[in-house]
């Protein structure tokens, strides 16, 4: 998998830290209720300090996608999540092809083209 991304950024610190440990956060404003992706100590809504990580459940379906073709073909992909946030990830898939928007994926921790543990997603029943 090719995602790589910065980790030691101390508004994303935690956010990683819980990757390591299979868990999916999001962005949560405490001052308006939103949730936001990537986390930011500033809420992008209201602009409150008051945020924290919210749990989600790593379900979502897939909003836009790119197949990556130079070497070893992957999904590049935009899933947008129940709780409403889209992140910017790849498909694990065997069939690249089999892709399209709309299909519903969930998420996996996989290792990143850095070595690292980052979310990913995988097509789904449900
Ligand atoms: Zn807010």
């Amino acid at each position: 998998m090719k995602m790589t991304v910065q980790r030691d950024n101390p508004e994303t610190r935690e956010f990683w830290a819980r990757v390591e440990r299979d868990e999916l956060s999001v962005g949560h404003c405490n001052g308006c209720g939103e949730v936001h992706y990537y986390p930011r100590a500033i809420c992008p809504f209201c602009f409150s300090d008051d945020t924290a990580l919210k749990a989600v459940s790593g379900r979502g379906e897939v909003l836009s996608y790119s197949i990556i073709s130079r070497g070893e073909p992957y999904v590049l992909a935009l899933v947008t999540l129940e709780e409403g946030v889209s992140m910017l990830t790849n498909i694990v898939t065997d069939d690249p092809g089999a892709v399209f928007c709309g299909m519903k994926v969930a998420v996996t921790f996989q290792d990143g083209a850095d070595g690292a543990k980052a979310p990913m997603f995988v097509p789904s029943a449900n």
